[in-house]
Formats: C-alpha cells, structure tokens, sequence
C-alpha cells in the first residue's frame, strides 16, 4: 500500500514515510493510492471485539509497511485502559428514534483530537524509526483549540520530539486556552499569535516548505513533522471510530448487516467527516455524510453550490474549533474525486491561494451532491439546541456538537430521510462552559471560569471531567503572544538555532 501526493502524482511514499513527513514537499497532502476494500465479514468479525481489536484490524489495512506487533504496541499503548472514561472508547449515546451520539470527546483533554493524537505520538516514532535516522522531529502545530491541547498531551516527553503549538490569541475557549498554557512536559511549547486559525495554519504550512528551514533543520539533525489532520497519521484513526459506531449500531440492533447509515459531522478543517468518507469507501454502509457548520459556512456553500470563496467575513463562534475558513483536508476528497487527477488539484489550490476561491467541474459537483449534505447553525440556533435537548433529552451536549444536532435536525425535516443516524459528538460540554451554561440557565451567577463549571455541574448534574477541575488556580507556562510573521522566529528560538 503506497501514498501519493494530492499536488503530485508521481510521488510515491509508504505510510511510515507519510506519517514522518506529514504533507508534501510539493505542498500536497499523502493519500492513499487505494482504498483498501472490506466486507460485511470483516465487519461481522468486528462486532463482538473491543475498540482495540477493531482499530488493529482496520489500521492493518492502512499501514502495510508496520508489522503485527507494532501496530499492537501502537494501538495498546494509545488506547489502553484508564485512559479514556469509557471502555468502549468511543460510545454511542442513543439521543432518539434516528440519531445515537457518537461520544468521541472521552480522551484525557476532552475533545475528539484525542481519538487521534493518544494514537499518532506512537505512529510517529515507529515511523521515524523506518525512515530518519538519528534524527529529533519537531512537531509545529496550527490549532483552532483542541488539537493543540490534545498533540502537547499525546507527544509531552515522548523521546526525540519536540512540540510547538501555535493557537489564535482571541480565538479559543477560556478552558481551552489555560489547557495549553498550562502544559508540562520538558520538550513543549505554546505560542499565541496576533491573527485567526487561518493565520496559523497557513503560517505553519509556509515554514514546512520553507528550503532555507529544511536546509538549516537537515543541518542540525531536525525534521518537521505535523499533529494537524493534513497528517495521514492524524486521519487513520479516525476512519476507525466510523467502522466501530457501525459495529455498535448493528450489536444494539438499530441496523442490521448491511443496512445503511447516516453520519453527521460538525465540521471545521474537513478531517473528521473526510475519515466517514473513507469508511464509506471502504465498504462501511453509509448512506449520507451531512457536514455542519457554524456560521463560518464557507463549506455549507461549497458542498451545495460547488464553488468555494472563503472572501468572506470571519466570525468568532461558541463553537470556536470549527471557526475556519480554509478547509485543508478538502483537498483530499477532490483529489479522489477529480480521479486523482493532480493538474487539476494544483489549478484549483493555485486558485485558491491567489483569489481565494475555486469552482469545481459540474462532474464533480454532481459527485459531491451524492454523497454529501451540508447545513449550518448560527450562535441563537446552537444555544437553543443545547437548551433542548438538555430540557427534552436530559443530555448535555456541548456547542459543537450542538451545530450537528440542529444540522440534522433540518436535514431529516427537509429530506424525510429516516435512516438511523450517527452524529459525531466532538468535545465535552465543561471545555465550554460559559455557552452551555448560558444555554441552559437563564441567570447565571458565576462571573469566572470555573465558578461556571461549578453552576454547570449544579444545574446538569454531569460530572465534571478531573482534568479540567484540576486546571483550577494552576498559573501558565507560557505567556508569549508573537504576529504572524515572526512565527519562524518563534521555532528558532525554541529550538536554539
Ligand atoms: C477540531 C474540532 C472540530 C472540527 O473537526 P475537523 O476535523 O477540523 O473538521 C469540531 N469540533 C471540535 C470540538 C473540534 O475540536
């Protein structure tokens, strides 16, 4: 099983090469070459076996080049008992007659990123093992919020690794950001930037393809590497958690072998939904993937209209892990869809950086309009929602998630489509405690952070998480705010280049 790159057909790289570099030297992102195909036996086979099981069988599938034992070891050390607050892992919370909740937020920081980023650190240095001798990986890491938490914890003290995270100063959670700053480990880093995700993501891109940085990087036995979804090693184990809630909506009996299902997927950067399309491809029966959007609804447009223009205003949501305007993984479902036609994705990117917006063929757009829904939710929509369905429901679910309930909400009125429906549940509802209390409780009392968590816990009864509690009173480590054009300077200074 070989990789290509989206921007570059004649690259060819195993997964270990993949996960090491994490995106193109030309710009691309590795993809498979070919969907690994598998049948409703393999999926029986899955039913009756732990989450650790289905991931070692599906993973094997992907990562040709590892052997037996080290996808074991990977996938033990990642999952192993104790380290998230559910021994299935990834649980279904059966929500009404359609719709379970997929719960991927039980991880050790509280949000789907986990799912991958307990998985990657183990990935990684297998695969640096295969392919970069003697030599130290820096992981930089662009986050609108959960991922940067999730990579400092998967990768802090991990041996010949250093981690840099760069997060948007206004535009993460309260929770979210003293999660980051107050993290330990000897071989991490956090930096704010005077800018958006975009800003930092675009930023980072930029210094991975940087010839001056990889020069002086090879020089110094160092090597970039990305914790951001445009990693396959970011992306493999989330197809997992797809083929699992399939498994446990067949065991529960609310599908039968075979039957079709629906997905809903709270949508930001196009990773979580794009692994549901690779389950799809794989032979996992799903029906529709319904993408949901807050108000940043650049990809709504895109996937109903097929022309995306991320010209537009930005907005800071409740729901600010999906506040993203440049949806990287995107490119990996037009390169599959163009028939991995690599000319047209480095038009269509070239588009995209110049004018900031691209339209897709009709052949395309008619592909895309079979195999996806799309629909958004605004701020009063996402606190309603949360407020419903703690009052008619008796679950809290926290403002992420909230955008795919009322997404699908929409969806199954506007369609009549019945079919039993997974909806992707990405955080917990204490990371983002002020709007979900608000939500819930018309005067709130509390006036900080933690005094919120406090009333929430009262008002829900929902326990509170022991790694947020824990945050209480604990003092940052870092405290540096850097603009966007310095970010190079910031991963030299850390490095001490
Ligand atoms: C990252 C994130 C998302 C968006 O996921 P993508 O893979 O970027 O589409 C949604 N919700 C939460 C809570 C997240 O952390």
């Amino acid at each position: 099983m070989f990789y290509t790159s989206t921007r570059d057909k004649s690259v060819k790289v195993t997964a270990a090469e993949a996960i090491a570099k994490g995106i193109s030297s030309d710009g691309g992102l590795f993809v498979p070459v070919e969907i690994p195909q598998i049948s409703l036996e393999f999926i029986e086979k899955l039913i009756p076996v732990s989450y650790i099981e289905r991931a070692k069988n599906v993973l094997s599938l992907y990562l040709t080049d590892f052997s037996e034992e080290e996808i074991s070891m990977c996938v033990e050390g990642a999952y192993k008992k104790g380290k998230f607050s559910s021994d299935k892992v990834a649980p279904l919370h059966k929500l009404s007659d359609t719709a379970d909740v997929l719960e991927l937020w039980r991880g050790p920081t509280c949000a789907f990123k986990d799912m991958a980023l307990q998985l990657l650190p183990y990935l990684l240095t297998v695969s640096a093992g295969k392919t970069l001798k003697d030599t130290q990986i820096v992981i930089l890491v662009a986050t609108s919020g959960d991922t940067g938490k999730a990579a400092l914890e998967g990768f802090k003290d991990v041996p010949n690794t250093k981690i840099l995270v760069f997060y948007p100063v206004d535009g993460v959670s309260p929770m979210q950001k003293l999660q980051m700053t107050t993290q330990e480990g000897s071989n991490v880093s956090v930096c704010a930037i005077e800018g958006n995700f975009d800003d930092a993501q675009s930023g980072v891109k930029k210094i991975f393809t940087d010839r001056e940085i990889e020069k002086r990087f090879k020089e110094n036995g160092l090597a970039f590497s990305s914790a951001n979804s445009i990693n396959w090693g970011r992306l493999v184990p989330q197809i997992v958690y797809y083929v699992s809630a399939y498994c446990d909506m067949v065991e529960s009996g609310e599908l039968k072998l075979g039957e079709p299902m629906n997905v809903v997927v709270p949508t930001g950067n196009f990773g979580n939904i794009l692994a549901a399309y690779y389950a799809k491809r794989m032979g996992v029966p799903v029906k529709t993937l319904v993408c949901a959007s807050n108000a940043n609804n650049v990809l709504t447009d895109f996937l109903t209209t097929g022309t995306y223009n991320k010209n537009r205003n930005f907005y800071c949501t409740t729901s600010p892990s999906m506040d993203i305007l440049i949806s990287s993984n995107l490119e990996r479902l037009l390169f599959h869809l163009y028939g991995d036609n690599d000319a047209e994705i480095r038009e269509l990117m070239k588009n995209l950086a110049e004018d900031g917006k691209y339209a897709v063929s009709g052949e395309v757009e008619n592909k895309i309009k079979a195999l996806f829904a799309a629909g958004c939710c605004d701020d009063d929509a996402t606190r309603e929602t949360i407020g419903k369905v703690f009052s008619e429901e008796k679950y809290l679910i926290d403002t992420h998630t909230a955008v795919a309930v009322k997404v699908y909400e929409e969806y199954k009125k506007s369609t009549g489509d019945s079919t039993p429906t997974v909806i992707a549940s990405t955080a917990n509802p204490y990371k983002f405690s002020a709007s979900v209390l608000a939500a819930i409780e018309s005067e709130i009392k509390a006036d900080n952070e933690f005094d919120m968590v406090e009333e929430l816990y009262e008002k829900s009864g929902e326990p509170v998480p022991a790694q947020l509690a824990d945050l209480k009173g604990k003092e940052p480590r870092f405290k540096g705010v850097c603009r966007k054009e310095d970010m190079k300077q910031v991963v030299f200074d850390m490095l001490g280049l």
